[in-house]
Formats: structure tokens, sequence, C-alpha cells
């Protein structure tokens, strides 16, 4: 077979492909340009990639990248100043108005930039390599489109409009956003279903808090979901975000539609929200996706912790068997990738797939013994729960490398936690 071209060929690392054989093992992987040219047998890959340079991966683990589907960057600035509040006590913290107001105005549009490249540089070195940005406040999303192209992060984000009038063009990937229940409209529900039905994509926060059922029902004499469902807006490019209050009518109402769940149960569970019947959406066969929801309620970008809570709490509601590992490892990636309408072969390490991979350095006490083997392994559930992502070396995104060794090359680190910092105090100078 000819040598197709220029490529990397990753050997040595314990590799989990995701991918539709659930394949993991001693396996090589080939990189050529922005794909991924071949996974398998070290001599296969060899054979087919003679030419290749070779990158040793000996004691690491090699993973497809992951996807954050839900997360508000520029929240990352109020990182532990909304503690031990639920989501509608937020509403009565007057600097957190403040703040956003701080961040919508043109003078603080440089404030919105440091938390947002930070967020997403946090994310990016913490393994996500796809994210799906979520801004609230004026001017975030194109800022973090700006910023995601910067650091080499795939994304998308969203536009707030309750026209939903047709996006310029030159805009970058988006959907648009329906905020919440005691946000929405009839004229507003009127615009989005008919923006759908032009093909639009949508998110929003669904059925997150019992506040916000009662606020559905008070506004449209009807649950969340049933309200989506009658203006025709569920379907597989309606991501519902949360969805933690559901009745079995409408789980089963999602699960016909195919409209996908984000869940980001760190954040549901330090708002006292409750837990999500993820366990019970997935056996219904819906898409299921995570994302960290926001630094502010987090209080972290961290995937890795998201997929050990989202495991944790899924026990306690449905049992010890509730979602295996190697499934949740699957909702970080392939799920998101599916919740978000990525390209085939996203979230996942298939040849003619994107190459978005990341390495973890297996030799620490945090992931060891890692054995696996044909008869055992502790492969997926190191990975699951205890793995970080202080763990994560390398990180590539479409063929690129945007983290070695642990050190970001798409921005200057230092620079960036220092603009935090004079962002951070600036703010509450500003608030006090
Ligand atoms: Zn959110």
């Amino acid at each position: 077979m000819p040598d197709p071209g220029p490529a990397l060929v990753l050997e040595g690392a314990l590799v989990v492909t995701c991918d539709d054989a659930s394949r993991a093992g001693p396996l090589s992987v080939a990189v050529v340009g922005d794909r991924i040219a071949a996974v398998g047998d070290p001599d296969d890959v060899r054979a087919r990639h003679p030419t290749a340079e070779v990158l040793r991966c000996d004691g690491k683990i090699l993973l497809p990248g992951l996807v954050n589907a839900h997360l508000h960057p520029e929240l990352h600035l109020l990182k532990g100043m909304l503690e031990e509040l639920d989501l509608h006590g937020w509403n009565e913290v007057e600097h957190f108005e403040g703040a956003l107001d701080v961040l919508s105005a043109p003078e603080g549009r440089w404030l919105q930039r440091a938390a947002i490249r930070a967020a997403l540089a946090d994310a990016l070195l913490t393994g996500t390599t796809t994210v799906q940005i979520y801004g609230i406040t004026r001017g975030a999303d194109i800022v973090a489109a700006e910023e995601a192209a910067a650091l080499g992060l795939h994304g998308e984000i969203t536009l707030r409009d309750p026209t939903f009038a047709p996006a310029p063009p030159g805009t970058p990937p988006h959907r648009f956003r329906l905020h919440a229940e005691e946000a929405l409209t009839p004229a507003e529900l009127a615009a989005a279903a008919a923006a759908h039905a032009r093909g639009d994509a949508l998110v929003m926060h669904a059925a997150e808090t019992e506040h916000r059922i009662a606020a559905a029902i008070q506004r449209f004499g009807t649950t969340t979901i049933r309200l989506l469902d009658r203006h025709g807006l569920l379907s597989p490019r309606t991501l519902l975000s949360h969805a933690v209050h559901t009745d079995d009518e409408e789980r089963a109402l999602v699960a016909r539609s195919g409209a996908p769940i984000v869940s980001s149960p760190s954040a549901e569970l330090k708002l006292s929200d409750g837990i999500a019947p993820i366990a019970d959406y997935l056996a219904r066969g819906c898409t299921v996706a995570l994302g960290t929801d926001a630094a502010v309620c987090n209080n972290s970008n961290d995937m890795f912790l998201e997929m050990r809570q989202l495991g944790l709490v899924q026990k306690l509601r449905y049992g010890a068997d509730a979602i295996p590992a190697e499934q949740i490892l699957r909702i970080a990636t392939r799920g998101g990738a599916r919740a978000l309408g990525r390209e085939a072969g996203t979230g996942a390490l298939v040849e003619g797939g994107p190459a978005d991979l990341v390495l973890l350095d297996a030799h620490n006490l945090r992931l060891q013994p890692l054995v696996h083997r044909p008869d055992v392994s502790n492969l997926a559930a190191n990975l699951v729960y205890a793995a970080t992502g202080q763990d994560v070396t390398d990180v590539m995104v479409a063929g690129a490398w945007r983290v070695r060794d642990r050190r970001l090359l798409s921005a200057q680190l230092d620079g960036v936690v220092a603009d935090l910092g004079r962002a951070a105090a600036f703010l509450y100078d500003q608030i006090r």
C-alpha cells in the first residue's frame, strides 16, 4: 500500500479508542494532517506508514479528546464568589448582578476576554478538545469564538436573539439559546419554532430546578418538556441542558425526539438542583453528553472530575451499577460529539476521524496500579474515578499539538494567569 503522506505514529501508549468496538490496549495511532490515518496493531500501523515520524508514548494513556458540552466561560472570573447559594439565590446577590453589568459593558470587555481565555485554556490543559460555549454576558460569545480559535479548540457558541433572526454570514458555528423557563415568552417560543423549522440548532437550560418547572406551569400551564414538545422544539438539534426534573412521560418524549441531554452533575449538586435521571435517559436510548457548566458553580473546568461526579451521583440514585465507567468515558467523548452534531468520528479514535487526542501520564500513584489484560482491566475505572485533568500531558486538536509536556503552546500561560488576576482585582474593586 502506498504511503499516504507524512505521518506521525504514536506508539507505546495504552489506547482507549471509544470507537464502536470499544477497543482498548497497546495500540498505535497514526496521524496524517488533521486526521487519524490508522489505529491498530503497532506492526500493522508501522507497515502502513513506513516513513512516519515515531513518537514513543510509553507509560501514557491515549484517549480521544474530551467534549465539554456546556460551559459559561466568562463566569470563571466569579469562581468562589457565589458560595452556599442555589441558582435562584444568585439573583438576590447584588454583586453578581453588578459583575454581569461590568462584564457586559464596553469598558469591561478586557475582563470578559481574560476570564474566557482562562476558562478555555484550563479546559484545553485538562484534556478538552471541543467545547460548547454559552456566554451569558453581552458580546461574550463572539469573544469566546475568537479565543477558542486562538487556543486551537473546536467549538460552537450560542446566540441570544429573542427574534431568532438568521445569523449574518460569517457568524462562527453556533446554536440559538432559549435561556430558561422564567425568561420564555409566547413570542419567543414561536420565533424559536420558526428558526428550528428552518434548520437552526437550539440549546436551553431545561427543567433544571423545581422553581423553573413551577415557572413553566405558571406561565404556560404545563411543564418544560411538554411545552417544548408542544412547540415542535424537541429534536436532535435541541440540546437540553440539565433536564433534572422530568417525569416518566417527559423522558419518553425526549427519547422519542432524539433531543440530547447535557448533564453537569457538579453544578447540579452544588446548586442543590437535584440528581438528574441520567441512567434512565441512557436506558431509553437518549444521547447524553457532559459539561462542566461554570467555574462559578463547579468550581472547575476539568472533565475528568465531571466524569467521576456523574458516576458517583448516579450510583446514589440508581445503585452501584448505574453507569459503567466505560460508558461514562463514551459520554464525555462520543456522547458530546453526537449531542453537538459534530462530524462522524469525533470523540473516538477511528480511521478518517479528526485527530483530536489526549495523552495522560500513568506514571503516578493516582493512576497505579494500572492493569489491562484480556481477563482483567482497571483502565476505564482509573480514568473515570482516579484520573484528574492534572494527569494530562499532551493535547492534539485537528492534528496540531496545543499542549506538549504540560505546556500550553497556543498562549502564554503566565500571561493568561496574570490577566485573570488583574481582571479579578479590577472587578472586585468595582462591585465591592
Ligand atoms: Zn448553564
